[in-house]
């Protein structure tokens, strides 16, 4: 038997799977769906048709068992035939024992399948996402990302290893039941046994279209709790920083209050069902005893066949029950199938057309000529013609929204103009391999993203191979030595996630030194707008001059040091160009960019 459908079990193993809500309608098209998921397995396939062959062995072991103790006792005991009894018991036995290797061997192939396929399933999903644009990135939730590569395949990971070998044992055993009892034996005494089947069919189709629906509810409910855990930790500056711990912990409590109720009611159900059919089967066991006792007893059937029966019928109930699980599985499996099948088959909006070429070493002289964008059907950016000379350093400036961080985004090609076009060198983006153009391009974004690993792995994500000299001179270069030097580890530090124990200033000067160690021909740099004291300040004032010298850069300024030392400054306003020239050409010209400069210099002067 396998084990209670997902759901019917301990409230852990509900926790670990979160799903959307959409999930557990209908399942439509399995059929494509699951001959979707065949490639996996192709190369396993001599592991899989051995862990099928062990499963039809463990089957007839298993179906034997009745069969033996039948022979054992008519012609055995009661033939008073000693070497029958003991060849029957032997055979038993034997019987016996195949079934537990053949069994152990099914399980363990079975399982040994399931999960290198879902392992590269999982890889091919995660390859698969890291090729997704920006543009899906940015529309998706990470949540509902992440669930495609853990729930979801953990729902198929039920399917796979055990719902499979369950279908085939199951679906094999209640057939091969049902054969030997009409066929072999007494069909008056089958159809008195199976004389309870309607009774246990209905009421496991009433426990299946309830259970649904309850299992349905504890997936929303943990849906609920999961939501509410993880804003709040995502949350907790501020939770902690306004004090709200007391009215956060009653919100968990009051969804968690729901989760108990959803997860009580599927516990009350299986509660009814599992010991119901218990009752049933007791119920059937009576009636063998009756009916065919009676006949026993009239000399019209042998003690044998009535305890074959017995053992027949014991075995009959569980395939009903596994298969009724079954369904439930095989629903989750399928609802997670099309999510998974959804994201692989979502193209990455930006790829290498065909006939791409890799682009060639560029000087990093930009131009974008009649640039037209929009996100969705609103236009964000508006005929934007823009030419950067190889080595020029162009400060875009401009209220909130006004589209300069679309502007960098276009430039990196995380998207496509919708009119006009992007060059580099004369190359029109478009027309060149993605590949090649990241390997040119820097991208040192506002937050300094770090990843787990030492501050090494962190510098040398752009150049992997990148020598330690390398490491320490681009530090030196931006004056982030010093910082590293302090770590008690150097380069060798373990940092957390996302540099949780690096201040602001530390992370973008780490980061500035990952961009100057990659050494790209085009930088583009969001500045950070978060305060640091006026000494990192300066720092990262030098640092920067040092990163940008000697390459095309295109920075969305927040400091007006970087603005002021900026070849060019690049006024943006409502996704239009509005004003262009250096600090004094625009300080003289008294338009926007004086306006905004005006708003720049009070608090500097206050400080
Ligand atoms: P800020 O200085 O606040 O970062 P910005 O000048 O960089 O602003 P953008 O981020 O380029 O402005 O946004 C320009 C417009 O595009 C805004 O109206 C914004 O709402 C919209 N926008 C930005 N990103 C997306 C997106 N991924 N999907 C849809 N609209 C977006």
């Amino acid at each position: 038997m396998i084990g209670r459908p997902p759901g019917m079990g301990p409230a852990s193993t509900v926790i670990g799977t979160p799903v959307d809500r959409d999930e557990a309608g209908p399942v439509r098209l399995p059929r494509r769906k699951l001959r979707m998921l065949l490639p996996y397995f192709r190369p396993y396939a001599g592991r899989a048709v051995l862990a099928v062959a062990m499963m039809l062995v463990a089957t007839a072991a298993g179906l034997a068992a009745p069969a033996l103790a039948q022979v054992g006792i008519d012609d055995g005991i009661r033939a008073g035939d000693r070497t029958m009894l003991y060849l029957a018991v032997g055979l038993l036995v034997g019987a016996g024992l195949l079934g537990w290797l053949a069994g152990s061997a099914q399980s363990y192939l079975s399982s040994w399948v399931g999960e290198r396929v879902l392992l590269d399933l999982r890889t091919r999903v995660f390859q698969h996402v890291q090729l997704l644009s920006l543009g899906y990135h940015e529309r998706t939730p990470t949540g509902w990302t992440v669930s495609r590569l853990t729930s979801d395949i953990e729902a198929l990971d039920q399917l796979v290893t055990e719902g499979v070998s369950s279908l085939v044992v199951n679906g094999l055993t209640f057939l091969g039941v049902i054969a030997i009892l009409f066929g072999v034996y007494d069909w008056q005494l089958a159809l008195m046994a199976f004389a309870i089947l309607p009774l246990l069919v209905a009421s496991t189709a009433v426990f299946r279209a309830l259970s649904t629906r309850a299992y349905r509810r504890t997936r929303e409910r943990v849906a609920d709790v999961l939501a509410a855990l993880q804003e709040s930790i995502a949350g907790i500056r501020v939770v902690q920083g306004f004090g709200r711990q007391d009215p956060s912990a009653e919100e968990f409590r009051r969804v968690n209050a729901e989760y108990r109720a959803a997860n009580m009611q599927t516990i009350w159900l299986s509660g009814v069902y599992f010991p119901g059919v218990e009752l049933l089967s007791a119920a059937g066991t009576a009636l063998i005893l009756w009916f065919g006792g009676s006949r026993v007893l009239d000399g019209d059937l042998t003690v044998g066949v009535m305890v074959a029966f017995l053992g027949y019928l014991a075995t009959f109930f569980d395939p009903i029950q596994a298969l009724s699980q079954l369904y439930n599985t095989f629903q989750a499996a399928m609802a997670a199938l099309e999510k998974i099948l959804g994201v692989l088959g979502t193209e990455p909006e930006i790829g290498d057309r065909p006939g791409a070429v890799p682009l060639p070493p560029v000087r990093g002289r930009l131009e974008l000529s009649g640039v037209s964008f929009g996100y969705t059907r609103e236009r964000v950016l508006h005929g934007i013609d823009l030419s950067v000379a190889a080595g020029e350093t162009v400060a875009v400036v401009g209220p909130t929204g006004a589209g300069k961080s679309t502007l960098a985004k276009l430039v990196a090609r995380f998207y496509d103009p919708d009119e006009g076009r992007v060059l580099l060198d004369g190359h029109d983006l478009r027309g060149v391999t993605v590949a090649s153009l990241r390997a040119q391009l820097g991208i040192v974004p506002q937050e300094g993203h770090l990843f787990s690993g030492t501050i090494a792995d962190n510098l040398r994500f752009g150049a992997p191979d990148a020598t330690d000299e390398d490491l320490r001179r681009a530090c030196a270069a931006v004056g982030a030595l010093e910082v590293v030097e302090s770590l008690p580890d150097g380069f060798d530090t373990e940092i957390q996630e996302r540099g949780a124990r690096l201040s602001a200033g530390q992370r973008q000067l780490l980061s500035f030194a990952r961009a100057l160690v990659a050494d790209p021909r085009l930088l583009i740099l969001d500045e950070a707008t978060s305060s640091v004291d006026l000494r990192t300040e300066r720092r990262i004032e030098e640092a920067l001059q040092t990163l940008l010298a000697g390459r095309t850069a295109i920075v969305i300024a927040h400091r007006l040091s970087t603005v002021r030392r900026a070849d060019r400054i690049v006024v943006v306003d409502g996704g239009r160009i509005v004003e262009q020239g250096t600090h004094a050409e625009l300080i003289a010209a008294g338009g926007r960019y004086a306006a905004l400069y005006g708003d720049w210099e009070a608090p500097a002067a206050v400080a």
